[in-house]
């Protein structure tokens, strides 16, 4: 196994001890044998850490060099998805063509340095709140593929890994994701409260799946882990003529809209009781309302 620098020079200065495998299975033996070893991909969240002093890697083990993970193929109707594909690849136009809310997603995640680094992989294990591919693999029903030692491999809903019902254990490494491929309308939206590359306040990613004739619709950043709005889904779709025109009028997409932010920041409090909210959470609730009528809107047009 080669020793080299990881993506991330910064990193690399910190850690003692650096490997760069080149495949999935030696960089998971790599982390067996240095148990106090980080994977690191783009490095564009480990840096952060690092930088603001909350992590000291004793050892990193750097993702950049394995190719296998770099890319995707085609599987039963899905798309496995490299964990080490970055934004910018998810971004381009054949990657849009196929899964166009990923693309989406991909392109609006920070300034084009990060875009560049960053990868699908790192922004999952991260599960930021803001984390932008997050809701779009919610929606989708996304699946992880862990490799872990001895060549093992298990799935994972992506769901249950952000949702804490799963975790990754130690030594393991998230390796592909799993997609289906709808072929149909798919929208992402984010709201950034700025103008230009940032962070997202909401995002709400929206898709159709004519063959199961559902919407499935996830809203991002409003909460540690993206949420998905079931009623309201079922409610849309069971208004649309998925043989014909898959036209809504607009009273219907206000009204999902209306659906959509309710369900996700509800008046009651858990207890039952009813309060007055405050106006930023107000001012919230109306924005995921809009973004999730745009993203009907859109999907449907
Ligand atoms: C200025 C700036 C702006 C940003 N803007 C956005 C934004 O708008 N939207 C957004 O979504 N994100 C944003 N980010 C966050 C970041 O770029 C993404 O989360 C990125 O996808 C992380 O990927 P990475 O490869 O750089 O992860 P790394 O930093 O290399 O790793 C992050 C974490 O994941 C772990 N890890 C990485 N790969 C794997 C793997 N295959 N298996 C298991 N664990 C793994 C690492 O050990 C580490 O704990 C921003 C970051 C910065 C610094």
């Amino acid at each position: 196994m080669a020793t080299q620098a990881p993506q991330s020079p910064q990193a690399a200065q910190a850690a003692q001890a650096v490997k760069s495998p080149a495949t999935l299975d030696e960089a998971v033996a790599a982390l067996a044998a240095m148990p106090a070893a980080v994977p690191v991909a783009g490095g564009t969240d480990l840096m952060a850490s690092v930088n603001s002093g909350q992590l000291r890697p004793a050892a990193l083990v750097g993702l950049g060099r394995i190719s296998e993970i770099r890319g995707w193929q085609y599987q039963d109707g899905h798309a496995l998805l490299g964990a080490g594909l970055t934004h910018a690849r998810m971004g381009r136009p054949d990657f849009a063509a196929l899964i166009p809310a990923l693309a989406a997603a991909a392109r609006a995640a920070g300034p084009p340095t990060i875009r560049n680094a960053g990868t699908l992989g790192g922004n999952i294990a991260s599960a930021s709140p803001t984390g932008d591919s997050l809701p779009v693999l919610a929606a989708l029903e996304a699946t992880l593929i862990i490799a872990g030692p001895g060549g093992a491999r298990r799935e994972v809903p992506v769901s249950h890994l952000l949702a804490g019902m799963e975790m990754l254990r130690a030594g393991e490494l998230i390796g592909f994701v799993r997609v289906p491929l709808l072929h149909a309308p798919q929208v992402f939206l984010k709201a950034t409260g700025r103008t230009g590359p940032g962070r997202a306040t909401c995002s709400v990613a929206l898709v159709l799946d004519p063959a199961r004739r559902g919407v499935r619709c996830a809203v991002g950043a409003i909460a540690p882990m993206p949420l998905r709005p079931v009623e309201a889904e079922n409610w849309v779709a069971s208004l649309i003529d998925w043989d014909a025109e898959r036209a809504l009028d607009p009273q219907a997409l206000h009204a999902f809209g209306d659906y959509v932010a309710a369900s996700c920041i509800p008046d009651q409090t858990p207890d039952g009781t009813t309060e007055q909210l405050p106006p930023a959470v107000l001012h919230l609730r109306r924005t995921v309302a809009v973004l999730a009528r745009r993203a009907l809107g859109r999907a449907l047009s």
